[in-house]
């Protein structure tokens, strides 16, 4: 009996896993609750939730808290910046650092700050939504059909 709890949490942790790995969305609990249910029908959403807590502990996936919004889940451990679209919601890993344009905190540590860990969060629009704003512009006229 105890045997087939715990075979049965195991299968629950993996199926969680799961649905975040590879979703570099940033999904919301409910939406990776979805995802599984439709895998084990019998799984609750406070399951889901203890799991991905689980998951978050052990440092496989990561949680990603955004102004006014409740915690997303993140498959990527590595250390990254998001970029907010306004328009559509979406969330991108941004990999600034790569680019060596890491921020300069020096002048903290100047300051007496010991800094552990920092967040960047750049809003503005995704590349989708800023050229649909730019065809739905009305500044050019529309190529007229010879
Ligand atoms: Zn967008
Ligand atoms: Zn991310």
């Amino acid at each position: 009996m105890r045997r087939a709890a715990r075979k049965r949490r195991t299968r629950q942790l993996e199926q969680v896993f799961e649905a975040v790995q590879g979703d570099h969305t940033h999904p919301f609990a409910h939406e990776i609750y979805r995802r599984v249910h439709k895998r084990l029908p019998r799984i609750s959403l406070a399951t889901v939730y203890r799991n991905l807590h689980s998951l978050v502990e052990e440092g496989k996936i990561r949680t990603l808290l955004l102004d006014g919004q409740g915690a997303r889940y993140d498959p990527e451990t590595s250390e990254h910046d998001h970029f907010v679209c306004e328009r559509c919601g979406r969330v991108d890993d941004l990999f600034l650092w790569r680019a060596r344009r890491r921020i300069d905190l020096t002048s903290l540590a100047k300051h007496g700050y010991v800094v552990m860990t920092h967040n960047l969060t750049i809003h503005g629009m995704c590349p989708a939504c800023a050229s649909r704003r730019r065809l739905s512009r009305p500044s050019r006229p529309a190529a007229r059909k010879p």
